[in-house]
């Protein structure tokens, strides 16, 4: 019907590292017509202010000056190598001063409270924001404007990892975003950030970018979301754990999703959701290589392997809660998980035996004196800790004769043996994971792709 496609585009921290390579992101979003724009912080300035909040708290104000400095230098010089307007400068500088003064409130209270650090974060993207649209500027004539998310991604009030709220979100989309949707016009905005109903600022969490993109490609209806980092596409496995990881060329909404989750840190673990509810391809990419293949996640895929790619999450702890009040008992498990809503720790991997269950949560639960104190009230609690968890993602997996042989016999040598401290198997189609040592865990994926991936056909 020759209707305009709206394309959502969002670039990593990677993509936004300096000015060329903004200029080279700007180019891909050109190109491919973007109508909206979703940017990171640039390359490593979400840790800088992370740092700086602690810093902040403990040390002199010196010290914090460091970290302003270095982020005050490295924005403005990338703002003058983009040749950026007065105007420009005098935007970035206004956010710079923001920056500062939250700061200085921190250095003087030596208190932090996430409220403040959300918004303290929230000027990584913010302040990368203008920078991609002074760049996306320069080499397009559509209308370019760099637009406040807060204004529409709307989150709870959990500072920290704000929930967003979706029917508003899509609502608050339509109203303010119509103009990308007609093709008017192209949005740049930040990515990790939101805002509650009173205007507070939240964040979404560590690489919440992803998740921003996507949620306001379902706010939009939007044709495609393509997500643009420093790697062309999802690979079998992290290329940086094996170098022989092989690029994927389709992989389904599910396998991708069950990636994501289970720790491959190229999407972030809720990306795929609002994308699936509308069944919005999504393709993922390199802005160093866009003419690269990359990777399409669609709803469904022709080829269904077996094993597709593997994934390993780091920092697991695995709890073991002994009761022998569990023998005979109703409602023992449903009495655990009541604490972890409570508490909003979310689990893994379970399995249980007659007296016993064993959990994996992220290893900073084990700070969680509350949770630990409620969890007493039922039973013996022990922890381990440095595991990971590794996971081989596919299809039909629950229902595959002799796979778990075949994984046994890949992770085993005899010279080197590597424990397997728990499996889950057969809750999902797509997943079969495995708690090993931390200290084991990239091996053990190393020798499952060799056996699954490298020597399969
Ligand atoms: P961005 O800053 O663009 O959001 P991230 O660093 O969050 O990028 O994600 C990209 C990284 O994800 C890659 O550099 C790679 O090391 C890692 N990664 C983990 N698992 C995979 C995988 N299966 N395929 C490709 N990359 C992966
Ligand atoms: N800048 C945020 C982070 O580093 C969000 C993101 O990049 O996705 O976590
Ligand atoms: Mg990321």
């Amino acid at each position: 019907m020759g209707s305009l496609k709206v394309v959502v585009s969002k670039f990593g921290g990677s993509s936004m590292k300096d000015a060329s390579a903004i200029q080279r992101s700007a180019k891909i979003a050109a190109d491919h017509k973007s109508s909206l724009v979703v940017v990171s912080a640039t390359y490593g300035t979400t840790n800088q202010l992370i740092e700086l909040s602690k810093i902040a708290q403990t040390e002199t104000w010196e010290k914090s000056q460091l970290i302003i400095d270095s982020i005050k230098e490295n924005h403005r010089s990338i703002a003058s190598d983009l040749k950026a307007t007065s105007e420009d400068i005098e935007e970035i500088d206004t956010l710079l001063a923001e920056l500062e003064t939250l700061a200085k409130g921190i250095n003087l209270l030596k208190d932090a409270p996430l409220k403040v650090t959300d918004r303290l974060q929230s000027l990584g993207e913010r302040l990368s924001s203008p920078l991609m649209t002074i760049a996306l500027r320069g080499i397009q004539d559509k209308k370019t404007e760099n637009f406040d998310v807060r204004k529409v991604m709307r989150t709870n009030d959990q500072f920290g990892k704000g929930v967003p709220q979706i029917e508003e979100i899509q609502s608050l989309c339509q109203n303010h975003l119509l103009a990308a949707k007609y093709g008017d016009q192209t949005y740049v905005t930040q990515g990790f950030v939101g805002a509650t109903a009173d205007g507070e600022t939240t964040t979404l969490g560590r690489g919440g970018s992803d998740y921003s993109a996507a949620l306001l490609a379902e706010g939009l209806g939007a044709d495609l979301l393509e997500i643009w980092t420093d790697v062309a596409g999802i690979a079998t496995t992290d290329p940086r754990i094996c170098p022989a990881a092989k690029p994927i060329n389709e992989i389904t909404f599910q396998e991708a999703a069950e990636l994501a989750v289970f720790g491959a840190k190229i999407l972030h673990p809720t990306t795929l959701a609002p994308v699936q509810r509308m069944a919005i391809p999504v393709f993922v990419g390199s802005s160093y290589e866009p003419d690269a293949p990359g990777t399409w996640i669609k709803a469904q895929s022709d080829h269904q392997p077996l094993v597709r790619a593997m994934a390993l999450k780091k920092d697991q702890a695995l709890l073991t809660l002994t009761t022998p009040k569990m023998l005979d008992s109703f409602g023992f498990l449903a009495k655990i998980f009541s604490f972890f809503e409570k508490h909003k720790v979310s689990v893994d991997a379970i399995t249980t035996s007659e007296i016993s269950v064993a959990m994996t949560v992220d290893r900073e639960t084990l700070l969680n004196k509350d949770l630990f104190k409620d969890l007493e009230t039922v039973g013996t609690v022990q922890t381990e800790e440095s595991l990971s968890l590794v996971s081989l993602i596919g299809n039909n997996i629950n229902h595959t004769p002799g796979l778990a042989q075949r994984v046994f016999t890949a992770i085993h040598n005899e010279s080197d043996p590597i424990n397997v401290r728990m499996i889950c198997l057969g809750a999902s189609r797509h997943n079969f994971c495995l708690v090993i040592k931390e200290d084991q865990a990239s091996l053990a994926i190393t020798r499952l792709h060799n056996a699954f991936i490298e020597e399969s056909k």
